[in-house]
Protein backbone atom coordinates (compact mmCIF):
# COMPACT_ATOMS: atom_id res chain seq x y z
CA UNK A 1 0.00 0.00 0.00
CA UNK A 2 0.96 3.37 -0.85
CA UNK A 3 2.94 5.71 1.68
CA UNK A 4 0.33 8.69 2.50
CA UNK A 5 0.54 12.16 4.19
CA UNK A 6 -1.78 14.28 5.50
CA UNK A 7 -1.81 16.69 2.44
CA UNK A 8 -2.51 14.14 -0.04
CA UNK A 9 -5.33 12.61 1.93
CA UNK A 10 -6.86 16.76 2.18
CA UNK A 11 -6.23 16.68 -1.57
CA UNK A 12 -8.22 14.09 -1.87
CA UNK A 13 -10.72 15.38 -0.57
CA UNK A 14 -10.46 18.60 -1.56
CA UNK A 15 -10.36 17.57 -5.25
CA UNK A 16 -10.15 13.68 -6.60
CA UNK A 17 -9.25 15.15 -9.79
CA UNK A 18 -6.48 17.41 -8.56
CA UNK A 19 -4.78 14.24 -6.34
CA UNK A 20 -5.19 12.08 -9.54
CA UNK A 21 -3.37 14.88 -11.92
CA UNK A 22 -0.61 15.22 -8.49
CA UNK A 23 -0.09 11.90 -6.98
CA UNK A 24 -1.35 8.96 -9.88
CA UNK A 25 -0.60 10.48 -12.56
CA UNK A 26 2.66 12.68 -11.29
CA UNK A 27 2.38 15.69 -13.10
CA UNK A 28 4.73 18.32 -11.84
CA UNK A 29 4.01 21.69 -12.10
CA UNK A 30 6.37 24.63 -10.88
CA UNK A 31 3.76 27.07 -10.37
CA UNK A 32 3.65 27.73 -6.99
CA UNK A 33 1.07 30.69 -5.04
CA UNK A 34 2.75 33.31 -3.16
CA UNK A 35 1.00 32.25 0.26
CA UNK A 36 2.82 28.86 -0.08
CA UNK A 37 6.34 30.20 -0.62
CA UNK A 38 5.81 32.82 1.92
CA UNK A 39 4.63 30.15 4.29
CA UNK A 40 8.05 28.12 3.15
CA UNK A 41 9.91 31.12 4.13
CA UNK A 42 8.62 32.07 7.35
CA UNK A 43 9.12 27.98 8.46
CA UNK A 44 12.95 28.11 6.99
CA UNK A 45 13.37 31.23 9.08
CA UNK A 46 11.61 30.02 12.52
CA UNK A 47 13.49 26.72 12.01
CA UNK A 48 16.94 28.70 11.35
CA UNK A 49 15.90 30.55 14.44
CA UNK A 50 14.99 27.54 16.48
CA UNK A 51 18.66 25.23 14.99
CA UNK A 52 20.79 28.15 16.46
CA UNK A 53 19.35 28.12 19.40
CA UNK A 54 20.36 24.75 19.96
CA UNK A 55 23.60 25.59 19.06
CA UNK A 56 23.62 28.37 21.52
CA UNK A 57 23.14 31.18 19.08
CA UNK A 58 20.35 33.63 19.67
CA UNK A 59 19.67 35.62 16.60
CA UNK A 60 18.36 39.05 17.35
CA UNK A 61 15.70 39.94 15.27
CA UNK A 62 17.40 41.89 12.85
CA UNK A 63 19.66 38.68 12.21
CA UNK A 64 16.33 36.63 11.42
CA UNK A 65 14.77 39.18 8.82
CA UNK A 66 17.86 39.25 6.86
CA UNK A 67 17.85 35.34 6.76
CA UNK A 68 14.69 35.71 5.11
CA UNK A 69 14.96 38.45 3.32
CA UNK A 70 17.80 36.78 1.79
CA UNK A 71 16.15 33.24 0.81
CA UNK A 72 13.05 35.22 -0.10
CA UNK A 73 15.28 37.09 -2.61
CA UNK A 74 17.75 33.21 -3.60
CA UNK A 75 14.57 31.56 -4.15
CA UNK A 76 11.36 33.90 -5.57
CA UNK A 77 11.05 32.94 -9.12
CA UNK A 78 8.83 33.56 -12.26
CA UNK A 79 6.15 31.08 -12.01
CA UNK A 80 4.92 32.52 -8.38
CA UNK A 81 1.30 33.38 -8.61
CA UNK A 82 -0.17 36.16 -6.84
CA UNK A 83 -4.10 35.98 -7.59
CA UNK A 84 -5.03 39.30 -5.40
CA UNK A 85 -4.50 41.65 -8.15
CA UNK A 86 -3.70 44.89 -5.96
CA UNK A 87 -1.12 43.21 -3.85
CA UNK A 88 2.40 42.88 -5.24
CA UNK A 89 5.69 40.57 -4.05
CA UNK A 90 6.71 42.98 -1.42
CA UNK A 91 3.19 43.28 0.24
CA UNK A 92 3.65 39.41 0.86
CA UNK A 93 7.38 40.01 1.37
CA UNK A 94 6.45 42.71 4.34
CA UNK A 95 3.94 40.58 5.44
CA UNK A 96 6.40 37.46 6.51
CA UNK A 97 8.26 40.36 7.78
CA UNK A 98 5.62 41.00 10.22
CA UNK A 99 4.82 37.52 11.17
CA UNK A 100 8.67 36.52 12.18
CA UNK A 101 8.79 39.85 13.81
CA UNK A 102 5.24 39.42 16.46
CA UNK A 103 6.60 35.88 17.05
CA UNK A 104 10.09 36.77 17.98
CA UNK A 105 8.76 39.51 20.44
CA UNK A 106 6.03 36.77 21.75
CA UNK A 107 8.67 33.90 22.42
CA UNK A 108 12.55 35.43 22.10
CA UNK A 109 14.82 33.99 23.28
CA UNK A 110 12.93 30.59 22.59
CA UNK A 111 14.16 29.28 26.07
CA UNK A 112 10.59 28.14 27.61
CA UNK A 113 11.18 24.71 26.60
CA UNK A 114 13.66 22.32 24.77
CA UNK A 115 13.32 21.53 20.77
CA UNK A 116 13.84 18.08 20.47
CA UNK A 117 13.91 18.54 16.92
CA UNK A 118 12.81 20.94 13.44
CA UNK A 119 10.77 20.07 10.43
CA UNK A 120 11.26 16.30 11.77
CA UNK A 121 10.20 13.98 9.04
CA UNK A 122 8.36 11.35 10.78
CA UNK A 123 7.46 7.45 8.67
CA UNK A 124 5.16 5.93 10.50
CA UNK A 125 1.62 3.14 10.42
CA UNK A 126 -1.00 4.25 11.96
CA UNK A 127 -2.95 0.68 12.32
CA UNK A 128 -1.78 -2.38 14.13
CA UNK A 129 -0.76 -4.15 11.49
CA UNK A 130 1.51 -1.80 10.19
CA UNK A 131 -0.45 -1.87 6.51
CA UNK A 132 -1.20 1.63 6.61
CA UNK A 133 2.02 3.83 6.34
CA UNK A 134 1.92 7.43 6.37
CA UNK A 135 4.64 10.36 6.44
CA UNK A 136 5.11 14.08 7.44
CA UNK A 137 7.07 16.90 9.17
CA UNK A 138 6.43 18.38 12.38
CA UNK A 139 7.28 22.10 12.21
CA UNK A 140 8.99 21.59 15.67
CA UNK A 141 8.66 19.00 18.32
CA UNK A 142 9.35 20.49 21.92
CA UNK A 143 9.34 19.70 25.29
CA UNK A 144 8.60 21.02 28.60
CA UNK A 145 10.05 21.01 32.40
CA UNK A 146 7.35 18.99 33.41
CA UNK A 147 8.03 16.45 30.42
CA UNK A 148 5.08 17.18 28.68
CA UNK A 149 5.85 17.14 24.45
CA UNK A 150 4.25 19.20 22.07
CA UNK A 151 3.78 19.01 18.44
CA UNK A 152 3.88 22.64 17.16
CA UNK A 153 2.88 23.90 13.61
CA UNK A 154 3.19 27.38 12.33
CA UNK A 155 -0.07 28.82 10.33
CA UNK A 156 0.78 31.34 8.45
CA UNK A 157 -3.32 31.75 7.23
CA UNK A 158 -5.20 35.04 7.56
CA UNK A 159 -7.91 32.59 8.95
CA UNK A 160 -8.10 31.69 12.35
CA UNK A 161 -10.10 28.48 13.35
CA UNK A 162 -12.57 27.80 15.87
CA UNK A 163 -11.52 25.62 18.97
CA UNK A 164 -13.59 23.08 17.66
CA UNK A 165 -11.74 22.90 14.02
CA UNK A 166 -8.43 22.18 15.73
CA UNK A 167 -10.06 19.82 18.44
CA UNK A 168 -10.87 17.67 15.22
CA UNK A 169 -7.80 18.62 13.21
CA UNK A 170 -6.29 15.28 11.47
CA UNK A 171 -3.02 16.53 10.77
CA UNK A 172 -1.46 16.94 14.27
CA UNK A 173 -3.37 13.93 15.45
CA UNK A 174 -1.49 11.82 13.13
CA UNK A 175 1.66 12.82 13.93
CA UNK A 176 0.92 12.11 17.63
CA UNK A 177 0.53 8.64 16.89
CA UNK A 178 3.16 9.03 14.74
CA UNK A 179 5.49 10.12 17.86
CA UNK A 180 3.80 7.60 20.30
CA UNK A 181 5.40 4.95 17.49
CA UNK A 182 8.65 6.02 17.67
CA UNK A 183 8.80 6.47 21.50
CA UNK A 184 6.08 4.01 22.89
CA UNK A 185 6.99 5.54 26.64
CA UNK A 186 6.07 9.20 25.90
CA UNK A 187 2.61 9.78 27.52
CA UNK A 188 1.58 13.70 28.03
CA UNK A 189 1.40 14.85 24.35
CA UNK A 190 -0.06 18.58 23.59
CA UNK A 191 -0.50 20.21 20.00
CA UNK A 192 -0.03 23.65 19.55
CA UNK A 193 -0.94 25.60 16.42
CA UNK A 194 1.29 28.90 16.05
CA UNK A 195 -1.16 31.27 14.07
CA UNK A 196 1.28 33.56 13.72
CA UNK A 197 -1.22 36.50 12.01
CA UNK A 198 -3.32 36.63 15.11
CA UNK A 199 -0.30 36.16 17.35
CA UNK A 200 -1.93 33.17 18.91
CA UNK A 201 -1.34 29.89 20.00
CA UNK A 202 -4.24 27.32 19.57
CA UNK A 203 -4.12 24.16 21.69
CA UNK A 204 -5.31 21.04 21.93
CA UNK A 205 -4.66 17.45 22.75
CA UNK A 206 -6.23 14.01 21.24
CA UNK A 207 -7.36 11.13 23.90
CA UNK A 208 -7.20 7.52 23.26
CA UNK A 209 -10.90 7.37 22.10
CA UNK A 210 -10.02 10.19 19.75
CA UNK A 211 -6.95 8.60 18.26
CA UNK A 212 -8.70 5.57 17.72
CA UNK A 213 -11.57 7.31 16.20
CA UNK A 214 -8.96 9.23 13.56
CA UNK A 215 -7.66 5.75 12.73
CA UNK A 216 -10.84 4.09 12.16
CA UNK A 217 -11.47 7.58 9.57
CA UNK A 218 -8.24 8.12 8.04
CA UNK A 219 -8.01 4.03 7.21
CA UNK A 220 -11.24 4.51 5.56
CA UNK A 221 -10.16 7.18 3.86
CA UNK A 222 -7.02 5.43 2.32
CA UNK A 223 -9.05 2.77 1.54
CA UNK A 224 -11.08 4.80 -0.81
CA UNK A 225 -8.46 6.63 -2.11
CA UNK A 226 -6.34 2.99 -2.90
CA UNK A 227 -9.92 1.48 -4.52
CA UNK A 228 -10.91 4.88 -6.67
CA UNK A 229 -10.86 4.63 -10.14
CA UNK A 230 -13.66 8.09 -10.66
CA UNK A 231 -11.62 10.89 -10.04
CA UNK A 232 -14.46 14.05 -10.29
CA UNK A 233 -13.26 17.56 -10.27
CA UNK A 234 -14.69 19.25 -7.13
CA UNK A 235 -14.73 23.12 -7.84
CA UNK A 236 -14.39 25.17 -4.47
CA UNK A 237 -12.71 28.33 -3.66
CA UNK A 238 -8.95 26.92 -3.80
CA UNK A 239 -9.26 26.23 -7.47
CA UNK A 240 -7.79 29.91 -7.88
CA UNK A 241 -5.17 28.36 -6.71
CA UNK A 242 -4.95 25.45 -8.58
CA UNK A 243 -1.81 24.04 -11.09
CA UNK A 244 -3.70 22.58 -13.00
CA UNK A 245 -6.84 24.39 -14.65
CA UNK A 246 -5.23 23.77 -18.42
CA UNK A 247 -6.27 19.82 -17.50
CA UNK A 248 -9.58 20.09 -15.69
CA UNK A 249 -12.82 20.43 -17.76
CA UNK A 250 -14.17 23.45 -15.42
CA UNK A 251 -11.09 25.00 -15.91
CA UNK A 252 -9.77 24.37 -19.17
CA UNK A 253 -12.18 26.48 -20.53
CA UNK A 254 -11.33 29.79 -18.66
CA UNK A 255 -7.40 28.93 -19.36
CA UNK A 256 -8.07 28.98 -23.07
CA UNK A 257 -9.76 31.94 -23.73
CA UNK A 258 -8.13 34.22 -20.94
CA UNK A 259 -4.85 34.00 -23.43
CA UNK A 260 -6.88 35.48 -26.41
CA UNK A 261 -6.82 39.54 -27.58
CA UNK A 262 -10.31 40.66 -26.88
CA UNK A 263 -11.47 40.55 -30.94
CA UNK A 264 -10.47 36.56 -30.73
CA UNK A 265 -11.88 35.95 -27.38
CA UNK A 266 -15.58 37.86 -28.32
CA UNK A 267 -15.50 35.22 -31.61
CA UNK A 268 -14.37 31.97 -29.86
CA UNK A 269 -16.86 29.60 -30.30
CA UNK A 270 -16.93 28.80 -27.10
CA UNK A 271 -18.32 32.44 -25.87
CA UNK A 272 -20.32 32.98 -28.71
CA UNK A 273 -22.38 29.95 -27.97
CA UNK A 274 -22.67 31.07 -24.18
CA UNK A 275 -23.43 34.61 -24.85
CA UNK A 276 -26.31 33.84 -27.39
CA UNK A 277 -27.63 30.85 -24.89
CA UNK A 278 -27.48 33.35 -21.83
CA UNK A 279 -29.37 36.00 -24.50
CA UNK A 280 -32.05 33.68 -25.42
CA UNK A 281 -33.01 32.45 -21.60
CA UNK A 282 -33.20 36.40 -20.97
CA UNK A 283 -35.97 36.97 -23.51
CA UNK A 284 -37.29 33.57 -22.98
CA UNK A 285 -37.72 34.53 -18.69
CA UNK A 286 -38.75 37.99 -19.84
CA UNK A 287 -41.28 36.11 -21.99
CA UNK A 288 -42.32 33.62 -19.36
CA UNK A 289 -42.97 36.68 -16.79
CA UNK A 290 -45.21 38.33 -19.10
CA UNK A 291 -47.43 35.19 -19.78
CA UNK A 292 -48.34 34.63 -16.03
CA UNK A 293 -49.43 38.53 -15.73
CA UNK A 294 -51.49 37.82 -18.58
CA UNK A 295 -52.75 34.29 -18.00
CA UNK A 296 -53.42 36.34 -14.31
CA UNK A 297 -55.44 38.46 -16.52
CA UNK A 298 -57.81 36.33 -18.71
CA UNK A 299 -58.39 34.10 -15.82
CA UNK A 300 -59.70 37.56 -13.80
CA UNK A 301 -61.72 38.52 -17.42
CA UNK A 302 -63.24 35.54 -17.36
CA UNK A 303 -64.29 35.88 -13.20
CA UNK A 304 -65.44 39.32 -13.58
CA UNK A 305 -67.12 38.97 -17.07
CA UNK A 306 -68.38 35.13 -16.53
CA UNK A 307 -67.41 33.86 -19.92
CA UNK A 308 -65.67 30.68 -20.07
CA UNK A 309 -64.67 30.78 -23.71
CA UNK A 310 -62.74 34.86 -24.92
CA UNK A 311 -62.74 35.39 -28.63
CA UNK A 312 -59.33 36.87 -30.07
CA UNK A 313 -58.56 37.55 -33.68
CA UNK A 314 -58.00 34.52 -34.74
CA UNK A 315 -58.12 32.22 -31.49
CA UNK A 316 -59.52 31.32 -28.64
CA UNK A 317 -59.44 30.72 -25.26
CA UNK A 318 -61.49 28.14 -23.17
CA UNK A 319 -61.18 28.95 -19.35
CA UNK A 320 -61.31 26.03 -16.87
CA UNK A 321 -62.12 26.81 -13.25
CA UNK A 322 -61.50 23.32 -11.53
CA UNK A 323 -61.88 22.61 -7.36
CA UNK A 324 -59.26 19.61 -6.53
CA UNK A 325 -58.84 17.27 -3.50
CA UNK A 326 -55.31 18.13 -2.12
CA UNK A 327 -53.70 16.21 0.05
CA UNK A 328 -50.31 17.92 2.66
CA UNK A 329 -46.98 17.69 0.60
CA UNK A 330 -44.38 15.74 1.42
CA UNK A 331 -42.94 18.66 3.13
CA UNK A 332 -45.82 19.61 4.96
CA UNK A 333 -46.60 19.11 8.81
CA UNK A 334 -49.81 16.71 8.40
CA UNK A 335 -48.01 14.72 5.70
CA UNK A 336 -46.13 12.08 8.78
CA UNK A 337 -49.92 12.05 10.55
CA UNK A 338 -51.86 11.11 7.03
CA UNK A 339 -49.08 8.33 6.14
CA UNK A 340 -49.65 6.42 9.36
CA UNK A 341 -53.28 6.97 9.45
CA UNK A 342 -53.46 4.84 6.45
CA UNK A 343 -50.39 2.52 7.05
CA UNK A 344 -52.28 1.55 9.97
CA UNK A 345 -55.60 1.18 8.23
CA UNK A 346 -53.60 -1.53 6.25
CA UNK A 347 -53.56 0.12 2.93
CA UNK A 348 -50.39 1.81 2.23
CA UNK A 349 -49.47 -0.84 -0.61
CA UNK A 350 -53.35 0.89 -2.32
CA UNK A 351 -51.60 4.51 -2.52
CA UNK A 352 -47.82 4.54 -2.51
CA UNK A 353 -45.37 3.32 -5.33
CA UNK A 354 -41.27 3.16 -5.66
CA UNK A 355 -39.80 6.27 -4.65
CA UNK A 356 -36.79 5.69 -7.13
CA UNK A 357 -34.85 9.11 -6.45
CA UNK A 358 -34.12 7.55 -2.90
CA UNK A 359 -33.37 4.08 -4.48
CA UNK A 360 -30.53 5.69 -6.82
CA UNK A 361 -29.38 7.66 -3.79
CA UNK A 362 -29.21 4.38 -1.86
CA UNK A 363 -27.57 2.13 -4.58
CA UNK A 364 -25.10 4.76 -5.42
CA UNK A 365 -24.18 5.49 -1.55
CA UNK A 366 -24.22 1.88 -1.06
CA UNK A 367 -26.75 1.91 1.89
CA UNK A 368 -28.01 -1.56 1.31
CA UNK A 369 -26.70 -5.50 1.56
CA UNK A 370 -24.83 -5.92 -1.53
CA UNK A 371 -26.68 -8.71 -2.56
CA UNK A 372 -29.79 -6.52 -2.61
CA UNK A 373 -28.22 -3.92 -4.42
CA UNK A 374 -27.03 -6.36 -7.06
CA UNK A 375 -30.60 -7.45 -7.24
CA UNK A 376 -32.32 -4.25 -7.47
CA UNK A 377 -29.34 -3.15 -10.45
CA UNK A 378 -30.75 -6.08 -12.33
CA UNK A 379 -33.47 -3.20 -13.34
CA UNK A 380 -31.26 -0.49 -13.45
CA UNK A 381 -30.22 1.34 -16.80
CA UNK A 382 -27.28 3.70 -17.37
CA UNK A 383 -29.09 7.10 -19.27
CA UNK A 384 -26.87 9.72 -20.55
CA UNK A 385 -28.80 13.38 -19.22
CA UNK A 386 -27.16 16.46 -19.53
CA UNK A 387 -27.98 20.16 -18.26
CA UNK A 388 -26.68 23.49 -18.43
CA UNK A 389 -26.77 26.24 -15.66
CA UNK A 390 -25.98 29.60 -16.30
CA UNK A 391 -24.75 31.99 -13.92
CA UNK A 392 -22.52 35.08 -13.70
CA UNK A 393 -19.16 35.43 -13.58
CA UNK A 394 -17.02 36.25 -10.40
CA UNK A 395 -14.97 39.46 -10.47
CA UNK A 396 -12.14 37.39 -10.55
CA UNK A 397 -12.93 35.01 -13.13
CA UNK A 398 -13.79 38.31 -15.66
S1 LIG B 1 -9.36 23.65 -10.90
FE1 LIG B 1 -10.57 23.07 -9.10
S2 LIG B 1 -11.91 21.43 -9.82
FE2 LIG B 1 -10.25 21.63 -11.33
S3 LIG B 1 -8.69 20.16 -10.72
FE3 LIG B 1 -8.16 22.11 -9.80
S4 LIG B 1 -9.09 22.07 -7.74
FE4 LIG B 1 -10.08 20.46 -8.98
Amino acid sequence: MAIYSHSQLSMYEQCPLKYRLCYRDKIKRDVEGVEAFLGTMVHETLKKCYDDVRLTKLNTLGDLLAYYDSIWQQNWHDLIVITKKDLTQEHYQALGKKLIETYYQRYAPFDSDMTIGTEMRLNFTIDDENKYRMMGFIDRLSRTSDDIYQIRDYKTSAQLPSQEDIDGDRQLGLYQIGIQKRWPDIKNIGLVWHYLAFDRELVSSRSDEAISKLVIETTRLIDEIDSATDFPPKESGLCDWCEYPDLCPMRKHFYTVEALPVNEYLSEPGVVLVNRYAELREKASEIEDELGKVKEAILDYARREQVEVIKGSDRKARVRFDKKLKFPGKSEKERQELDETIVQAGRWGQVSQLDTTALTRIVEEGLWERSLIDEVLKYGRIEESSSIYLSKLKDEEK
